[in-house]
């Protein structure tokens, strides 16, 4: 009795004061996702897949609390923003859900969070390698640059984070998203649960390994949360987007805040990533009239 009074003080002091940690949850990432297949309604894996998404956060919730994590913020940042079997998660964490966000998919964080954690991603639209490789929208961006850089999602995501003084501790998916993130942000723990084939194609771990490779990365990177950097770009930021299709680039060209470099590409300045994140949710969700479904 004395003991698990113990353990459930503790629990509440942890609750109070253990690492407030942040995560952003894709699903190209997802173990066994390989194609429209398990990623959107229509395909005929994705419920299926809906509950792999849900128990990769799981997985990585428990981690995270068992290394005495605090408060969890999830956000359900891939498609329609609406994936994650809500009723399925902890009942003490919330959920961010459906867009546009001012801060994309990491909506809702704030200084307030020790830690961010990315689950279910993939690489960018500048890597030759990896599963469904494309930076925030494949049907409509060939390249994303940071101050020159090529970026991906948990790049960019991560610059967000560092701006804000937060490391990012993990990041799940395939092995090239998995080494593309670290080679920027430096030292993360890295879940690899697929080997990248092809566009199209992996080598995947079977899911419930993939659950327990999250589950053990998230507990060491909660349990070592002081090792990781926040990373941080230098500021003011310059952001160059290349299109597949010119007409948003001219029509952007239009606006003396963007510069058309060439056909497909425009370059904007922004004087914080908040603001380049802001810029680039209205780029990419400005509809004229009213679009909300
Ligand atoms: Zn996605």
């Amino acid at each position: 009795m004395k003991k698990m009074i113990v353990t459930v003080m503790l629990g509440v002091l942890w609750g109070i004061n253990g690492p407030k940690i942040y995560i952003s949850a894709d699903m190209e990432g997802v173990v066994g996702a390989v194609t429209g297949a398990q990623l959107g309604p229509s395909g005929f894996e994705y419920e299926r897949f809906r509950k792999f998404m849900t128990a990769e956060v799981n997985a990585a919730i428990e981690g995270a609390r068992s290394a005495g994590a605090g408060e969890i913020l999830v956000a359900d940042s891939h498609g329609n923003g609406q994936n994650l079997l809500i009723d399925k998660l902890p009942k003490d964490v919330q959920i961010v859900r459906s867009w546009p966000r001012p801060l994309g998919m990491v909506g809702g964080l704030d200084k307030r969070f020790d830690g961010a954690i990315f689950l279910g991603y993939h690489s960018s639209t500048d890597n030759l390698e990896g599963v469904r490789a494309h930076t925030f929208s494949s049907a409509r961006l060939t390249s994303v640059k940071l101050n020159g850089t090529a970026v991906s999602e948990g790049v960019w995501n991560a610059a967000i984070a560092g701006e804000m003084g937060i490391p990012v501790i993990m990041v799940s998916g395939d092995d090239a998203t998995v080494a593309e993130v670290s080679s920027l942000v430096g030292n993360v723990e890295g879940a690899v649960v697929k080997y990248a084939l092809s566009f199209h194609s992996a080598k995947t771990l079977h899911p419930e390994a993939a659950f327990d490779l999250i589950r053990d990365k998230a507990e060491q990177a909660v349990k070592n949360i002081k090792r990781y950097k926040p990373y941080r770009v230098k500021s003011p930021v310059t952001v160059t987007m290349s299109f597949k299709h010119y007409r948003p680039v001219e029509l952007l060209g239009y606006l003396s805040m963007f510069e058309r470099i060439d056909s497909h590409s425009i370059r904007y300045g922004a004087k914080t990533m908040e603001e380049a994140s802001r810029i680039r949710t209205f780029i990419l969700s400005y509809e004229g009239g009213n679009s909300v479904p």
